[in-house]
Order: C-alpha cells, then structure tokens, then sequence
C-alpha cells in the first residue's frame, strides 16, 4: 500500500534543512541580541483559545477535532494566543518586559499552493509589559534587522488600527461592525465595506500610501475626529524612533491585519516578487487580549515571520543560506589503521564536524565522496605516515596536500 503525504504538507531533505537551520538561527540570534528568549507550547490547544478573539478567519480553517473524552481541541493555527494563555498560566510574575520567541509549526485548513501550506512554521515574538510607541518602534526594528541580517530585500508597511478605528468610533459605528469593516480592509473587499459604511473619509484615509507626506495628508482627512488623531500622534511618535535608528519603511493607512485581537500599531513586509503569498511578516499591538485569559490588563505587541515564505524569498534572490560549518572527512587508507584514524575522528570532533569513513572504500572514492558532501578537508591516515607521528592532510578547495604531524593538524584546519 503506498501512503503519500497529507495534502499541504511537506518532508524537507537534510540540504533543505541546513538551510532552514541556517536562516532559523541567524534569525534567532537577532532576536537574542535584542533579549528575547525561545519558549514552546503545546501543539494542540482547547478551541476556545482560537474562536474567542483570532478572528473568523482563522476559525473557519482550523484543524479542529474531539478528543475521547468530547473535548474540543484544535492544531495550533497561530501562536499569539497560546503565549498569552501561557503568560496567563505561568508567566504573569515574571518582571517585565517579558520579551519572548517561539518558532513552531502552525495548521490551517487551507487550500495549498506555492507560500501557502497546510502545515507552516512561524517564528515569531512577544514582548509583554511595555505601552510606549518606543516598544512597537523596537519590535519592528527586531523584524527589520532580522530580514537585513539575512540578505534579504523586503518592503516594510506601517499602519494602526487605532486611525481607522478612532474614525469610524466618531462616526458612531458601532464595535461589531467596526470589526468586520476591518475584515473587508484587510480582504481588500470594498463592495463588503460599502455595505457597513460609505464614509468617504474611510475610503480616503485606508487609500493613503507612501512616505512621510502620507501623514499631513491624514492629518487634513481626519481633523475633525479626535479619536483618530490621537492615534496618528502615536504612528508619528514610532516613526520617530524608527528614523533614529534607519529603518526604511512605507506608510500604509489600509494595513488591517486579518487577526482580530490587534489594538493599535499593525505591520506587514513584503516580498512583491513572491506574487500572491508575498507576505512573510506580519504584527502589531495587541493591549487586551492578555486581559481576555487573565483579567489583568497588559499590552503586548508582537510579529510572526512566515518562516517557509522567508526561506522562499531567500531562495529566489538568490541569497545563500548554507549553515558554513566546516566539515572534515577521516579516511584510514589501510585496514590496520581504522582505529586510530577513529580515534584522531574522536579528537577532531571536539572543534569540528568530522566524519569518519565507514564505508571501507579506497581513498580514491572517499575524496569523490568528499568532494559531493563539500567537505573542506580529508585527513588520510596512513601506516607509513602513522609511524612517524604524521598523517596527511588534503585541503579539498585548492587540492594542496600537507604531511603534518598529528598534534598539528589543527594548525592546518585553520
Ligand atoms: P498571520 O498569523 O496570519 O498573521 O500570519 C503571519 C505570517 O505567517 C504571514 O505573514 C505569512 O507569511 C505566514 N502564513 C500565514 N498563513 C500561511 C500558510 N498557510 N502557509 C505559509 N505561511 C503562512
């Protein structure tokens, strides 16, 4: 019987795991430089968790099920909500800021196609305490380094939520309505939008794109909600930071964001030629949705890479993603030899990554071998050589070969 993979899904072969190893950990160590810290939750969680603020959305597309007891369970689809049912559980005391990182598959019942899965890996972060528009000015600058570290070439949009909620707010819309009309934005449905309001002023203000003129033309549309200028205050206040520190970005007063617990500042980055699943980053401020499983009221803003659609990206622009770790291969050219050619391996192996041959072949085929598996060195353990303290050393780039002593082989490796 032949069993294929689940729809959606992928296997990923060693070569594209190093790669996905190398672009995880360079992420990773931008985040750890900024403090943050990795955390894991469970795999599957209680629906609840999801329906009661992730948004329809992902409601309609979530891997749920029963477990034998008739509980109502669910694959992760996102992570956002089970870090704050976490902090809720076990992290509240903690000081804050609590800044931490997650990277984990995530399930959503989507219909596949290429940058989209049914299975998919976010690696995103939280940071938990702080108000300030200096805390969403850093979160976005996490985002940035990151893609920057990585080589990659992305374009950052900036909105808030709080300017598009703060207008229809005084235009006395009320709270339900202000959420799906933020759906039908974040769906570019204008026809749905039209349904719930036809306030000019809204259709104007989610059309402003751009730079810095974007403001003062937001200014001019909104002066007479007050609600919506306070918010507009705050985006210029992080995007004063921001200037401090040299991210680039674009103004986009129409970033909705299709999860429903945002509150204020909201994100996305973009890679236009990955066409239409060119979105490998989106975030922004979430203050209630802590409150929502804890009753205490603590703002939180956070982002997720689209990790597979970063790794993507990184392919197309022709980005090498290799883990450079030097591999070195141990070959004892005679059977007398194995081991302590095993045991110069053993040795190696506490500075390096060495493989010792096992496949009893001649030297001839192992530096073939070597070769395909790119290893930069073999060391070629010989009786003659052995005698004399010495073994030799072949650098597999230029071809050079070096007689050395065994203490010294370090020195070559270098
Ligand atoms: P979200 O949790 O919906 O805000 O998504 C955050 C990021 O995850 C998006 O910007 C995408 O890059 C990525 N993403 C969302 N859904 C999928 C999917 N089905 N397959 C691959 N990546 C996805």
């Amino acid at each position: 019987m032949k069993i294929e993979k689940p729809r959606g899904t992928r296997d990923f072969s060693m070569e594209e795991m190093s790669e996905r190893d190398y672009v995880e950990n360079t992420v990773a160590g931008v985040f750890k430089a900024y403090g943050y810290g990795k955390i894991k939750t469970p795999t599957f969680e209680h629906m609840d968790l999801f329906t009661m603020k992730s948004g329809d959305e992902i409601s309609t597309h979530m891997y749920a099920f029963e477990d034998k007891k008739g509980r109502k369970m669910c694959l992760r689809p996102e992570e956002t909500a089970s870090v704050c049912r976490m902090f809720s559980e076990t992290l509240r005391t903690l000081p804050k800021p609590l800044k931490l990182y997650y990277f984990d598959s995530m399930f959503r019942y989507e219909e596949p196609q290429k940058g989209r899965y049914r299975e998919f890996w976010q690696l995103g972060l939280e940071l938990i305490g702080p108000k300030g528009p200096e805390s969403d000015a850093e979160v976005i600058s996490v985002a940035y380094d990151s893609l920057k570290k990585l080589g990659c070439e992305f374009r950052l949009e900036i909105g808030h939520l709080g300017i598009v909620k703060g207008l229809l707010a005084d235009k006395d819309i009320p709270e339900d309505l202000q959420r799906k009309s933020i759906s039908c934005i974040d769906k570019n449905d204008a026809e749905g939008l039209r349904k719930i309001t036809s306030e000019p002023l809204l259709f104007e203000l989610i059309a402003l794109k751009g730079g810095k003129e974007v403001i003062a033309k937001a200014e001019e549309t909104l002066k007479d909600s007050k609600k919506a200028i306070a918010a507009l205050i705050e985006l210029k206040e992080i995007l004063a930071y921001l200037d401090a520190v040299g991210v680039e970005y674009t103004l986009n007063l129409g970033v909705a964001r299709g999860l429903e617990y945002y509150t204020g500042m909201v994100f996305e980055i973009r890679v236009p030629d990955l066409g239409a699943q060119s979105q490998i980053c989106g975030g922004g401020r979430y203050d209630n949705l802590i409150e929502l499983f804890s009753g205490l009221s603590v703002p939180a803003v956070g982002f997720a890479f689209g990790f597979d659609r970063v790794a993507e990206a990184l392919e197309m622009q022709g980005v090498n993603k290799k883990e450079r770790t030097k591999e070195i291969i141990v070959a004892p050219v005679s059977p007398d030899m194995k081991k302590e050619a095993m045991k110069i391996a053993s040795d190696l192996r506490k500075t390096h990554s060495v493989e010792y041959d096992l496949m009893d072949r001649k030297l001839g085929k192992i530096l073939e071998y070597a070769g395909e598996k790119g290893a930069s060195h073999v060391v070629i353990v010989g009786r003659k050589d052995y005698s004399d303290g010495m073994v030799t050393v072949r650098d597999m780039t230029s071809g050079e070969q070096k007689t050395v002593k065994i203490k010294e082989i370090e020195e070559v490796l270098k």
